[in-house]
Parts: structure tokens; sequence; C-alpha cells
């Protein structure tokens, strides 16, 4: 049994071939320019269609990982704020099932990326398992008692929107103030340096553009101990350990996985991170929420989408969620 397993990204779109035993082949990868539902659609074809017909045969279905809101009973796209109004509800199910003709299911990308962790990845074997992927914003996922958790209307996991500095903290992209993700996302990490550009006037990070300025030459700074990267780094940590402690609080799963760019710092991260999360962790016994680094590094949401196809939906229990 296979599935075409897709990730549909803010910059590119990746389709793939993924065998029951999760190996992943025949990568499609386009990059997205033009966000309108109608130009991501037809990139969306492209690369569907190239993996389509690698896969020849056994093809069970096509599992879409997409950014926003999902309506899971029709593969509609509720709301997608990082995509813009072209995509508030987008029958992008039905018209994928219109061109291919085989089951099509839609699931939001951070879930299917749980999904994929989960199922072959750092929560393999768990039974409560939480990834938070650290990129431009924080994506997440639940997986309670080996079920990944959805809500009453696919709004369950969004733990990058529960706020940690209502008073004090960045803006979030949603509207609020100091949510988990606009302090401790990719992007928090930038905020952090900016905050405190003030107190570094000779920064070399500030040498150059604003705009210029990444989370990954940050993370450098800090691994390297320039003065500026390390203080931003702190900070960031400090929120990063709060939010953390939240999900500890909340669901005091087995794994805690950080996924996404800022992730790649592996032990650095970790080492920073562990300790402070025990500190906040007051009625959980200590050490019995890990905190891990994801395994996937960019595979997980076609891994987990075309997961969805195979099992019948996204939830472990398999529920009649196809676009027939
Ligand atoms: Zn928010």
């Amino acid at each position: 049994m296979k599935a075409i397993g897709v990730d549909l990204g803010g910059t590119h779109v990746m389709a793939a071939v993924v065998e029951d035993d999760g190996s992943i082949h025949s990568k499609h990868e386009i990059d997205v320019e033009d966000r309108s539902f109608p130009s991501v659609l037809k990139l969306l074809e492209t690369a569907i269609g190239g993996a389509l017909s690698d896969a020849a045969s056994n093809v069970v279905g096509i599992g879409i990982g997409s950014p926003g809101n999902i309506d899971a009973t029709t593969g509609a796209v509720r709301n997608s704020p990082n995509f813009g109004p072209s995509w508030n509800g987008a029958p992008l199910g039905e018209k994928l099932h219109e061109r291919f003709g085989i089951p099509v299911f839609v699931g939001n990308d951070a879930r299917c990326a749980t999904l994929g962790e989960y199922v072959y990845g750092v929560g393999r074997g768990t039974r409560d398992f939480v990834l938070i992927t650290l990129g431009t914003g924080i994506g997440g996922g639940i997986v309670a008692d080996g079920n990944l958790v959805l809500g009453s209307a696919m709004g369950a996991g969004e733990v990058g929107h529960h706020q940690i500095r209502p008073k004090d903290g960045f803006v979030c992209s949603c509207g609020k103030i100091g949510c988990f993700e606009a302090q401790a996302s990719g992007t928090g990490l930038i905020r952090h340096a900016m905050a405190l550009a003030p107190s570094f006037p000779r920064s070399t990070l500030l040498a150059g553009a604003p705009q210029d300025l990444g989370s990954k030459r940050i993370r450098k700074a800090a691994q390297a101990g320039e003065m500026h990267g390390l203080a931003a780094w702190r900070n960031y940590c400090d929120d990063l350990a709060l939010g953390v402690a939240n999900i500890v609080a909340f669901l005091n799963p087995e794994i805690i996985a950080l996924g996404g760019g800022v992730s790649k710092a592996e032990e650095f991260l970790l080492d920073a991170v562990r300790p402070r999360v025990d500190e906040l962790v007051t009625m959980a016994p200590r050490g019995s929420s890990r905190i891990a680094i994801a395994q996937f590094e960019n595979d997980a949401g076609a891994l987990g989408a075309a997961t969805m196809a195979m099992n019948g939906g996204l939830a472990t229990k398999p529920e009649p969620v196809a676009v027939r």
C-alpha cells in the first residue's frame, strides 16, 4: 500500500510517494510565488501528477497537509491567514478529487507533521506526545492516549496561540500580544535580538539591513558565544520554556518534540530549555515529560499527510472524512 503525501507550505509545495513502512521517495517540489488559491492549486496538480506517475499503481489516496483550519468532511480550507482571503472556503479536496479521481484527504499541516513524527519518528511507541515546530510561526499537535487530538472543529493543538506574555510581549500574527508563537518561534528569536539591540550597539548582528537578520544567524552567533546573540538566545529559551512547561502542566506527555529551524541547535537548545522547564513544572514528576529534538527535518508533513490517506483520516481511529 502507498499514498501520495503532500506538504503545502508558504514558500513551496512538495508531493511524494510514501510507502506504508514510512519510506518516502519520488519527491516533486515546486516553489510558491503567488499564494492565491487558483495559482497554488495548479502547482499542486503538477506536483501530485508527477508523484502519481512515479508511483504507477496501488495508490490508495492523496493526503494534503495544508495551512489553516480545515473542514475534514469536505476537504475545504475554512480559512488560512498565511495564504490570504482567496483561501476562505477554498474547495481544495473537491478540486483535487475531480482532477485525479482517487480519495483525497485534507488536514492541517501541523497536525499532519505531528502524525508523521508520531507514527514514524521520535514519538513512535509513546501514548502521549506533543510536537512543536519552531519555524516562522509555531505549529503543533497533540497525541493523547494514542489519538491525534482534533477538537470539535479541528482547532485543537494550536499551541502557538496560547499567551505567555500578554502584558509585555510581542504582537502575534493572530493579533494577540505575547502568544507562544510571537515569543518562541524563529521569528520570536529575531524579535528578542531586535529588542536587545540598544544594549549592543556594536553587535555584528546589527550590521546589514534589519530584514536580512534571520533566526539562523542569531542562533549561530549565540553558539559562537557572541554577547548579543547569547542574550537574545537566553531570553528566547526562557520564553520557550514557559510555553513548554504549560504544555507539561496540561498534558504531561511522554515526549515533547521540538522541530523546525531553531531545533537545529539540538543539544545547545535542549541544554538551555530543559533546566528552565524543570524549574517551572510544579505538579508533574520531574523528567516525566522528556524534551527531545524531532526526527524529520522536512518530511514529517508529507509523511503524516500520506498516513492520513492510508488510515482514512487524521484520527488514529478511522472516520469517514474522504472526499470521494
Ligand atoms: Zn497568536
